[in-house]
């Protein structure tokens, strides 16, 4: 089946859809996206990535080119022209195009919106949540406005690849002090005890929506959440360790740095979560 692209304002062949040379996503990565699950044709959590979407525009003072009620229309005209039951629609949001120059364009320059939609293999991702991943670890080189959605992921780009060179499939960054920030694209989280543990939603960290949604999930099971800074050492020590994403929902993880985490098995806690991620979850 041909896929088709949302391109500001008008749905192309994905094969030919183009943006311009000089649109400042491409020059400059001076833009914002977000990605969001389909389930069953339906938008998972559209409110929670909606309102993140409208809080990185604010903080790069990039306007939204359409209304918030537009916005949906179009995400599910891609979900629907593309056929999606199960997978996700990505969004971007970019300054637009204009000569360039680093510093913002006039204010009439119109941003540039692009959303594409494509299903993913639900199978295939159960069958990995099943084994769970292996993750390294790298230093944190990033800047600090993480918590802003911006496309500028060419540290998290990096990180990814050392990853897959290494064997792995995600690679967890680590600050200064020793402490996991977050994954390349997943918030990271360990079990001890009884409590989970995630770094709390700074500056130092994306407040996945999965993360948020997971902690009503935490509290619905009966575990203890501890929003902490937690060490590498810890992780290597712990009883489990999880990533978060929309497109991953909660991934066990099964070793870091080639070290098994547990008995190098996913966790009853993370496969749990999984389970019942999306009783916690709004669908639109
Ligand atoms: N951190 C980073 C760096 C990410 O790229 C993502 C995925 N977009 C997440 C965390 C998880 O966010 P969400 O649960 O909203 O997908």
């Amino acid at each position: 089946m041909s896929r088709v692209a949302y391109v500001n304002g008008r749905y192309l062949p994905h094969g030919g859809a183009m943006v311009h040379i000089e649109d400042r996503g491409y020059q400059f990565s001076d833009g914002v996206y977000e990605v969001c699950e389909v389930r069953g044709g339906r938008l998972v959590d559209e409110r929670r990535h909606v309102a993140r979407l409208e809080r990185s525009l604010t903080e790069l003072r990039i306007r939204l080119p359409m209304s918030i009620a537009a916005l949906g229309v179009v995400l599910r005209e891609t979900i629907a022209r593309n056929r999606v039951r199960d997978g996700i629609v990505y969004l971007q949001v970019t300054r637009g195009v204009a000569r360039r120059d680093h510093a913002f364009p006039s204010s009439d320059v119109v941003p540039a919106i692009v959303v594409t939609a494509r299903s993913l293999d639900i199978a295939g991702n159960e069958r990995t949540a099943e084994e769970g991943i292996a993750a390294i670890t790298v230093p944190e080189n990033r800047w600090d406005r993480v918590d802003i959605k911006a496309v500028a992921l060419l540290p998290n780009v990096l990180a990814k690849q050392a990853a897959r060179e290494r064997g792995a499939k995600e690679a967890w960054f680590v600050d200064r002090d020793g402490f996991v920030t977050e994954g390349s694209s997943t918030n990271a989280w360990i079990v001890v005890g009884n409590t989970v543990v995630t770094r709390p939603a700074d500056r130092g960290i994306l407040r996945g929506i999965t993360r948020t949604v997971l902690v009503d999930a935490i509290a619905a099971e009966g575990l203890t959440l501890d929003e902490r800074p937690f060490t590498v050492a810890e992780a290597l020590a712990a009883l489990e360790a999880f990533s978060t994403a929309a497109s991953l929902l909660v991934m066990p993880i099964v070793r870091i740095d080639d070290q098994p985490i547990g008995n190098g098995a996913p966790g009853l806690v993370a496969s749990a979560l999984r389970r019942h991620f999306h009783r916690f979850a709004e669908f639109s």
